[in-house]
């Protein structure tokens, strides 16, 4: 970030860095000596001396004191021993222990003054020491840095390369923000930071130098994020999709509700993108429920009224079909021919239809991943939109540009995502929300029993089933698994076949069933032919039977937060009120409490902060695919405030003419350009 050739000179040139410490430090992506300086500490050791009234129980605290006893010292065996003293400290006696070092017994001698850091027993007054100074304690070394280490690289030897480093060459440490945001939040000087940063004197720098950090980091991604969305929408060649508003008007009355506030508005800000020469790449959050298949229909509506074909792609062939039919029902009585293409329809019927497409004379056109296959060729593709498709990312954007068309593109996804990681994992989005049920919706009630109490729950779903409802039971597995001891479909399917023999009728359905019979049980299910809908998580997301108000689910402590929202909006979606039961015994408190946070709330953006929380934003999105940044200093969930206020100042930058030429904003032009975000063709 620096253009200083100095700090730009390997580590080798700091006195003491020879060729192994510094492959050691290169293995650690420090190569320079400014990667040196800003390999900051992931935590400070606190040796301050504390008042023993103010120090929590456990807690690691530093006190001095004059010793009122001769050490006496007892072994246990061979090995372990306890040394044990009395300290005066104020006016507390405390005792002190020193574990496993019997050597310790003839340094330290009554009335000698010592300092002593270690774990505070509140309830018994003694210290567990952890480190000893004999004498008085000694001022400047209240914190001490602690820095992440490779190798036979030692925290101590790093806090000595990284003091020599700033003394030779910390004077040559840029500003790199410019000087009116320095003013405007009061942050320290880059070079002030950095000091603090490594050797703080007080809490209060160190505070006050990871703000000023956590505000530069933030601010050089945000600016990356909005200057990628300023030219995706300049020059990804979009298309102005020139709508029929009374159309428009006139299909608000064929449909069989009201549309609420929150869908006006988002329509409003979709027709917007479509109508702009800009590229539409938006994101449609909307918890389970929310209402957003309507507000896909409108927009594909609306681009077909300005001569376009629109695509719905979808995760799986259930969820496929399901839109297939919500759509017919919005858009067929408006005249737009809907089609689904997934990878069951082959030979002659598939080659139909793609013929039909290609012609124009199909509308909308909704299946999985089959949309974008080589042979699929749209007339005049203007519209699509993915429902719950994480993956659809980059390289389907490439093949579908590849085949000529440019379309607007709106993504769906009723996994709330905390706003947090919303504008920071698509910080190159613009970003619509639902954040308003439709009327007249009733809260789904939730209880959490233990595994025990099984039967009971089977009585509750079976007077529902007798009042006309239909259930859900969710297993975490389709077969039975030896190692983990979870309820696997199929046993349960066989257990409730027998239990209610006779009664109610038993389906089963799960990822291995073949895509014909998936559908004959979805169909039996959506029919009420079937009663009870034994499942795996395939019917997780976008499923849409009204009458089944009953869901159980199994292993509940198994699925995240978020996922077991999505599996309790299967119902809750008709008149009648529905339950949600969590079979589960959870082993730890955080099992314990997610359980309870379903129960308290029926509100996803809670439960996906909530999720956050417990989880962490590395496995909020699953694994290493998450593409989120990692950031040195900063931390997008308890900073996150700071990045909002980032992500502003970032989007009005780039937006400011002087930007792009001034000399004050030389740094954060030059980190674009070497993040690859800017190439200067692209400037205005
Ligand atoms: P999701 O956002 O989970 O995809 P859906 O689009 O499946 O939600 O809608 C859930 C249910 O709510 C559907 O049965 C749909 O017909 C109904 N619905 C959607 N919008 C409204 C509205 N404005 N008023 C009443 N019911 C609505
Ligand atoms: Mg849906």
């Amino acid at each position: 970030m620096n253009v200083n050739n100095t700090l730009e000179n390997s580590v080798s040139i700091i006195k003491g860095i020879g060729e192994e410490t510094e492959s050691q430090l290169a293995s650690m992506g420090i190569f320079t000596v400014l990667d040196l300086l800003e390999h900051f500490p992931y935590r400070f050791d606190d040796y301050r001396l504390r008042d023993l009234q103010d120090v929590e129980h456990d807690e690691k605290v530093t006190v001095e004191g004059k010793v009122q006893s001769e050490p006496s010292l007892v072994f246990y065996n061979r090995k372990r021993s306890r040394l044990t003293i009395h300290l005066l400290v104020g006016k507390n006696l405390i005792k002190i222990f020193f574990f496993n070092q019997p050597y310790l017994k003839k340094k330290i001698s009554i009335s000698d003054t010592i300092t002593v850091s270690g774990k505070w027993d509140r309830h018994r007054g003694t210290i567990t020491a952890q480190e000893l100074k004999i004498g008085p304690y000694q001022k400047n070394a209240d914190f001490e840095p602690v820095y992440t280490v490779r190798g036979s690289l030692t925290v101590k030897s790093l806090r000595k390369f990284i003091r020599l480093a700033f003394q030779s060459y910390g004077n040559q440490i840029n500003e790199n923000l410019p000087e009116d945001l320095i003013k405007k939040y009061k942050l320290l000087p880059r070079r002030d930071a950095m000091k603090m940063m490594h050797f703080p004197i007080t809490q209060e720098d160190v505070k006050q130098a990871r703000r000023r950090f956590v505000y530069e980091e933030f601010l050089f991604f945000q600016l990356k994020m909005q200057a990628l969305r300023k030219f995706e929408r300049e020059h990804s060649g979009g298309i102005s999709q020139h709508y029929d508003l009374n159309k428009l008007r006139a299909f608000f009355d064929l449909l069989p509700f009201p549309l609420t506030n929150a869908q006006k508005r988002v329509i409003n800000e979709i027709c917007a993108d479509l109508k702009s020469p800009y590229r539409m790449n938006r994101l449609l959050q909307g918890d389970v429920g929310s209402g957003k298949t309507v507000v896909a229909a409108v927009a594909l509506f609306a681009s077909w009224t300005a001569g376009f074909q629109g695509a719905l792609m979808v995760p799986t062939e259930i969820l496929a079909e399901q839109h297939a039919v919500s759509l017919q029902n919005m858009l067929g009585q408006a005249g737009l021919n809907i089609e689904l293409l997934t990878s069951s329809i082959k030979g002659k019927k598939r080659e139909g239809l793609l013929e039909r497409l290609r012609k124009g004379e199909i509308h909308v056109l909704v299946g999985t991943h089959a949309l974008i296959q080589d042979d699929v060729h749209f007339n005049k593709l203007g519209l699509v939109i993915t429902d719950e498709q994480h993956r659809f990312g980059v390289e389907q954007r490439r093949v579908l540009r590849e085949k000529g068309v440019t379309p607007d593109v709106l993504f769906m996804t009723a996994t709330p995502i905390p706003r947090t990681l919303a504008i920071t994992a698509f910080g190159e989005m613009d970003v619509s929300v639902i954040d308003e049920m439709p009327a007249g919706r009733k809260r789904i009630e939730t209880y959490w029993a233990k595994n025990e109490m099984l039967e009971k729950v089977l009585r509750f779903v079976e007077k529902e089933l007798i009042k006309g409802r239909q259930a859900y039971i969710i297993c975490p597995l389709i077969e039975e698994s030896e190692k983990l001891d979870l309820q696997n479909a199929i046993d349960v399917y066989q257990m409730l076949t027998d239990y209610y023999y006779d009664k109610f009728k038993v389906g089963l359905m799960h990822g291995r069933l073949h895509p014909a019979e998936k559908e004959n049980v979805m169909k039996a299910f959506s029919d009420n032919d079937i009663q009870i809908l034994v499942s795996t998580t395939v019917v997780e997301v976008g499923v849409n039977v009204p009458n089944a108000t009953i869901m159980v689910i199994y292993d509940a402590e198994r699925f995240g937060l978020s996922q077991l929202h999505q599996l309790r909006g299967r119902v809750g979606r008709g008149q009648d009120q529905s339950y949600c039961f969590l079979l589960a015994n959870p082993k730890t408190d955080v099992g314990k409490e997610r359980m309870k946070i379903m129960i308290e709330t029926n509100d996803g953006f809670v439960l996906s902060e909530k999720d956050l929380e417990l989880r962490g934003p590395g496995d909020f999105f699953g694994k290493k695919q998450s593409g989120l940044p990692e950031f040195k200093v900063a931390d997008m969930v308890h900073d996150y405030r700071a990045l909002e206020v980032a992500r502003n100042d970032a989007a009005q930058l780039i937006i400011q003419k002087d930007f792009w030429h001034d000399q004050k904003y030389h740094y954060l032009r030059k980190y674009l350009e070497e993040s690859g975000v800017m190439d200067g063709e692209k400037l205005d």
